[in-house]
C-alpha cells in the first residue's frame, strides 16, 4: 500500500490535490542573513495567503524547512489542522552555509540514522513524522565534502525508508554532480526530484536529469529578479514540448515575508493566479497542468517501492 506522509498522518495519494513541492510557512534564516524577514511563523498575514491558495484549490504543501533552518514541526501540524490543507514536513540538512553543527560532526551512519528516525519514529518526541528527505543542497557551483557526506547519508535513509528526496541546487547549479552521487549510490531516480532547476539556464542539463528517471521543479516561480516570468515560462513550454511532462513539478519557494502579496511580493498564490493561467493560455491543457500540480506530486510523495 502506498501512501503519503504528512503532519497529521498518512494519507491516500489519492486525497492530494493541487500541490505546492517546495515551500516554507515556518522559516528563520536570520542568524544567516542578519536581518528579520527571513523569519516566517504562523501569522494572521501567512494565513491569509494559504486561505487563499484554497480557493484555488490547492490543498497539499510540501514543506521542506529541515533541521537548522527554523523548522517547526508542531506549528506546521496545528496549521495543517486548522486550516485543513495536507502538509508534509520534512527531514534533512540543508546547505553548507547554514549547516547546524551537528551536520558536520555527525559522521554519514549518524546523519542517516537521524533522518531515518524523524521519518519513522518522529521528530524529536512529538510524534510528527517526516515524509520527505529535503531540501537536501549543495552551494553554488559546489559540492562539499560536508554537503557530499549529507547527500550519501540521504540516500541511506531513502533507501531505508523509502521516503520521497528533494534537492536543493543553488541558483539552479550541480544538478549533474548530485545525479552522479544518486548513480553511484543506485538510487531509483523515480523517488529523486532535483529543485531550483528554473534557475538553471542549461536546457540540456535538465533533459539530462529528465532522462534519468526523475522529476525536476519549477519551484521558484515567481521570483522574477531571479529570472524573468517569461523566460521561466518559456523553458517550462519547451520541456513539455520534449514530452517531459509527467516529471515536472511546480512551486513558488517563499522564504522572506517581503515575498507576500500583501507586502507587494508574488505570494503563494503567483501560482494560482498568475503563473497557471498564462500556462494555459499559452497552450498547457488542463490535464497537463493536473499533471504538474496533482499526479506528478501524488506519484513523487508516495512511500513505494
Ligand atoms: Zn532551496
Amino acid at each position: 500500500m502506498s501512501f503519503v506522509r504528512t503532519v497529521l498522518g498518512d494519507i491516500s495519494p489519492n486525497e492530494i490535490q493541487q500541490t505546492m513541492i517546495h515551500e516554507h510557512l515556518f522559516f528563520d534564516l536570520s542568524h544567516v542573513r542578519n536581518e528579520t524577514d527571513s523569519i516566517l511563523s504562523d501569522s494572521p498575514d501567512l494565513e491569509d495567503e494559504l486561505c487563499q491558495v484554497k480557493k484555488f484549490g490547492g490543498n497539499t504543501i510540501v514543506e521542506v524547512t529541515n533541521l537548522g533552518m527554523g523548522r517547526n514541526v508542531t506549528g506546521l501540524a496545528r496549521l495543517s489542522e486548522r486550516l485543513g490543507i495536507h502538509i508534509v514536513c520534512a527531514t534533512g540538512f540543508y546547505k553548507e552555509s547554514v549547516y547546524p553543527e551537528e551536520a558536520f560532526t555527525k559522521s554519514r551512519e549518524e546523519i542517516a540514522d537521524l533522518f531515518t528516525s524523524e521519518i519513522l519514529t518522529g521528530v524529536g518526541d512529538n510524534g510528527v513524522r517526516a515524509g520527505i528527505i529535503s531540501e537536501i543542497g549543495s552551494s553554488h557551483h559546489e559540492i562539499t565534502a560536508a554537503e557530499e557526506k549529507v547527500f550519501r547519508a540521504a540516500c541511506d535513509a531513502h533507501k531505508r525508508t523509502k521516503a520521497p528526496l528533494s534537492t536543493h541546487c543553488e541558483l539552479g547549479t550541480e544538478g549533474t554532480a548530485q545525479l552522479r552521487i544518486f548513480e553511484q549510490e543506485q538510487v531509483d531516480l523515480k523517488h529523486i526530484s532535483f529543485g531550483h532547476q528554473d534557475l538553471n539556464t542549461d536546457l540540456e542539463e535538465q533533459v539530462l536529469l529528465l532522462q534519468s528517471g526523475a522529476y525536476i521543479q519549477f519551484d521558484t516561480i515567481g521570483k522574477n529578479n531571479y529570472r524573468s516570468h517569461r523566460d521561466r515560462l518559456e523553458n517550462l513550454l519547451n520541456l513539455l514540448d520534449k514530452g517531459f511532462e509527467d516529471q515536472l513539478m511546480l512551486s513558488v519557494d517563499m522564504t522572506r515575508k517581503s515575498y507576500f502579496r500583501k507586502n507587494d511580493g508574488p505570494g503563494y498564490i503567483y501560482l494560482f493566479d498568475t503563473f497557471l493561467p498564462d500556462l494555459r493560455k499559452a497552450g498547457a491543457t488542463d490535464l497537463v497542468i493536473d499533471k504538474l500540480m496533482i499526479y506528478n506530486p501524488r506519484r513523487f510523495l508516495a512511500f513505494a517501492e
